[in-house]
């Protein structure tokens, strides 16, 4: 409650940010305070000890936490990058935005068969980006065993989409 207390007072909203109507929760105060983010990454790494064999961050922001996260529990991290970025050779999935599409990617042989991975990220929203990280991670024969973000919105329904997976949806805070 009180590292709730404290990310509420740390997180800003900036309203119409990138576009009009949208609430924009900046995260980067968090890392103006070296010891809040400790507190952060105890909080995160906590909550997935002992369930997960991996940690897949998602570009970019799931990497400020991601990987951290992965250190502290002592198991290997894997990015998950947008198209283009990682080198060959990669597996891929494709996704819908609300405008066109988007695709997502790691390398190939770094997430094994059977593995449990957490799938980190900063924010769940619609949860379009967490639902294609899934989507790859199962199709290379591992499991999704949990999802954890610092910031879940409420009233976006992102937990729905993630249902079908089967894993738990944890998040420090929600609005
Ligand atoms: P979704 O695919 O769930 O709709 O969008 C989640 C992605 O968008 C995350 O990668 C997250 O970093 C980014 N995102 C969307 N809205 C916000 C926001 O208000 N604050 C931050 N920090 N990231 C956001």
């Amino acid at each position: 409650a009180d590292l709730i207390k404290k990310l509420e007072n740390t997180i800003e909203n900036i309203p119409d940010f990138p576009i009009p109507g949208i609430q924009f929760k900046d995260i980067s105060p968090i890392f103006l305070d070296p010891k809040l983010y400790e507190e952060v990454i105890a909080d995160l790494a906590a909550a997935s000890k002992g369930k997960v064999d991996a940690v897949c961050g998602i570009e970019s922001r799931g990497y400020l936490f991601g990987i951290a996260i992965a250190v502290a529990l002592e198991v290997p991290f894997i990015l998950i990058r947008k198209k283009g970025k990682l080198p060959p050779p990669i597996i891929s999935e494709k996704y819908d935005l609300e405008y066109g599409s988007a695709e997502i990617e790691t390398r190939e042989g770094q997430i094994k068969k059977g593995q449990r991975i957490l799938i980190h990220d900063d924010l769940l929203a619609t949860g379009g980006t967490t639902e294609a990280a899934a989507k790859l991670i199962e199709k290379q024969g591992a499991t999704v065993a949990q999802f954890s973000f610092l910031i879940g919105l409420k009233s976006l329904n992102g937990d729905e989409k993630l249902k079908k997976f089967g894993a738990e949806v944890y998040h420090i805070l929600e609005y």
